[in-house]
């Protein structure tokens, strides 16, 4: 056998670094020599299973402090060889099978940088203006890709295992020439994950998300104005190879009210009231969002005035507490039909006033 690189030297770290920077060092030469990305390259394998056995020893403890102590020329069936190696430590493919697990995202870290981010969703919900009162929860029914639960995100079946592309040797894209050109293209084999699946989950088919209807509860701010979109982080659908969620986007629609226009946190309406009570005085009742109030009205009161009802307008957004204001606009009712009563009184009044409108007893 030809004379035994320094475990640091392949690794390419000094020999006082840290075990994260060995670690870090060990992923970058595996999946540049991982033999799936470089198939039929003999050198490549040969590099790989160095750094995997210099990684062995050096991401253990004791057995880097053995191995700083005496070297390769440790005796007694130490660490002299890649086939000595897989019988000390219980064979090359658990180890490997760990460690790539963890390279490729197994355990969570890398595979976000990977996948590709879940796509926003865009939701309407349609309101009454009396539903901006209060922060109000609303429940919505979405269809939305989720994490495939048989392969938890994978999109590989039971015991298969993800494994680099062998198109693109797990850079998700290939060369392609074109007359004097070289272009990069998206790997059409693997879609630009860099990986491939043995065997597709049945569940998802390989996809590893699934589409499902879900139910989420969303709180709607108070005050909120007709046209907003309301973002909700994280509800849009499951990213891929767990890769963050998108976002989910409300778009809200309040409802045009018969009764009341909104202009900011105020809301007008229009009432008509009786001539008598405008000419008299007196109360009348007013709708407001959430019912109705008795409105006083003052004695000589004209068409068209306009009167306000504190704070029982639209809430300041996001505020329960801080409404704006109901104005009301007069509108006096002139009867068409007067019972017999009610034109011998007008025609009293009217002569009371000579305001003159009585035919019968005209000028002439
Ligand atoms: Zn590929
Ligand atoms: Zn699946």
């Amino acid at each position: 056998m030809a004379q035994k690189r320094d475990y640091y030297e392949v690794l390419g770290v000094s020999r006082n670094v840290s075990a994260e920077e060995i670690k870090k060092s060990y992923r970058k030469l595996a999946l540049q020599y991982h033999p799936d990305r470089n198939p039929g390259d003999h050198t490549a394998e040969e590099k790989f299973k160095e750094a995997a056995e210099a990684y062995a020893v050096l991401s253990d403890e004791d057995k880097r402090a053995r191995y700083d102590q005496f070297g390769h020329s440790l005796g007694g069936g130490g660490f002299s060889g890649f086939e000595n190696f897989q019988d000390a430590f219980g064979g090359f493919g658990d180890i490997f099978g760990d460690l790539f697990e963890d390279l490729l995202g197994g355990g969570g870290g890398r595979r976000g940088s990977r996948g590709k981010r879940g796509a926003d969703l865009e939701e309407t919900l349609e309101l009454e203006l009396a539903e901006v009162l209060t922060g109000k929860a609303f429940d919505l029914e979405i269809l939305r890709r989720e994490v495939c639960g048989e392969c938890l995100g994978s999109g590989a079946e039971k015991g298969s295992k993800r494994k680099v592309c062998s198109d693109c040797g797990g850079r998700g894209e290939v060369r392609v020439s074109q007359g004097f050109f070289t272009l990069r293209r998206t790997c059409p084999r693997c879609h630009g994950e860099g990986e491939s699946i043995e065997k597709h989950c049945p569940a998802c088919r390989g996809e590893g998300r699934v589409r499902k209807m879900r139910k989420l509860q969303v709180k709607i701010p108070a005050g909120i104005e007709h046209g907003s979109r309301l973002r909700v982080t994280g509800e849009g659908e499951a990213g891929q190879s767990g890769a963050s969620r998108g976002d989910l986007y409300i778009h809200v629609i309040v409802k045009k009210s018969k009764t009341f226009e909104r202009q900011g946190q105020n809301i007008y309406c229009e009432r008509l009231i009786p001539y008598t009570v405008a000419v008299l005085g007196g109360e009348v009742e007013v709708p407001t969002l959430t019912g109705k109030t008795v409105l006083k009205v003052a004695a000589g009161t004209s068409a068209g005035k306009v009167l306000k009802i504190k704070d029982e307008g639209v809430p300041l957004y996001g505020m329960t507490d801080r409404r704006g204001d109901e104005y009301v606009k007069i509108d006096i009712e002139v009867p068409v039909k007067l019972s017999k009563t009610e034109r011998e009184l007008l025609e009293k009044l009217a002569d009371e006033r000579k305001d003159g409108i009585n035919p019968k007893k005209g000028f002439f």
